[in-house]
């Protein structure tokens, strides 16, 4: 009896120090549900590349690519409006602390569907299917593929399923440079420091064709692993279904498809019809 007291009493005070709203959104930071968007005008803030053209990048104050535009698109559907969303980068190494930290309610950043993610974070999609290939100068003969880079440095990006993938299966042969981001990558591979860069090709196809890189890069072509994108979200999210709808309602009503495009357009990079678009079904992936 003296416990249930203390606790009303406690509760009683919070009540006063807190007002209604407050209380309603406080769970905000970590999940994305409590108050609803119109009436508090609270931000989602969802992570997204800085640094690479056609899929999340930061062009001054403005911020364009595919994952961007899924991103705006799935947030309307879950009822944030444009200016209720904040863009936080996300670097390839810091996405699952990010969510599992609070720093971010969701992340579409070229982000790869995998079991040792699926861990710490949950997964909503797939909205894209990519695949691993190879970009090197356009001068490059020797490289023609992944089981061609004995002695060569490639670079690649740290906590990335594309470096993984080669110290897991070509570590033997290859000179493995990892940095913060593929950008990075691109500048080591102009300087003639590395032989190739390394990830998924989209994002690969969005790098060589930015002005001052066009006609100097070229992309292999031949793609050596299967990368899903997911929207990355907190562990026990109970946003994965409506995300799930909403991806394929952007399917149907043929918004994927002309993103894609518009994303890609100039790069000479289409994607892989028989993988794209997937079609999430269910709960989290
Ligand atoms: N899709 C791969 C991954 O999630 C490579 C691209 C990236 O690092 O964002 O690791």
């Amino acid at each position: 009896m003296k416990l249930f007291t203390r606790r009303a009493g406690t509760s009683h005070r919070m009540r006063r120090a807190l007002s209604l709203p407050l209380i309603a959104c406080l769970g905000l930071s970590l999940s994305l549900t409590g108050c609803s968007s119109s009436d508090s005008g609270h931000k989602i803030r969802i992570g997204i590349k800085y640094d690479q053209p056609g899929m999340g990048y930061q062009d001054g104050k403005e911020f364009t690519g595919f994952d961007v535009d899924v991103a705006r698109y799935v947030a309307k559907k879950l009822g944030y409006s444009e200016n209720q969303i904040e863009f936080v980068e996300s670097p390839s190494a810091n996405r699952e602390n990010m969510l599992a930290n609070g720093q971010v309610d969701m992340i579409f950043a070229t982000y790869s569907i995998t079991d040792s993610r699926k861990k710490t974070i949950d997964f909503a999609g797939p909205y894209y299917v990519a695949g691993q290939d190879l970009l090197v100068r356009a001068d490059e003969k020797d490289i023609t593929g992944p089981d061609t880079l004995n002695g060569k440095n490639l670079c690649s990006v740290t906590g990335s399923t594309s470096a993984k993938k080669i110290q897991d299966k070509f570590a033997k042969q290859v000179n493995l440079v990892n940095q913060n981001s593929y950008s990075d990558c691109v500048v080591a591979l102009n300087g003639g420091v590395v032989d190739a860069v390394t990830t998924d090709d989209i994002i690969l196809a969005g790098l060589a064709s930015t002005k001052a890189n066009r006609g100097k890069l070229k992309l292999v072509g031949k793609t050596f692993t299967t990368e899903k994108y997911g929207v990355g979200l907190p562990k026990g999210s109970d946003k994965c279904e409506a995300i799930n709808k909403a991806i394929n309602e952007m399917v149907e009503d043929g918004t994927w498809q002309k993103l894609v495009e518009k994303n890609t357009a100039g790069t000479g990079y289409s994607y892989d019809a028989s993988k794209n678009p997937p079609k999430p079904t269910g709960g989290c992936a």
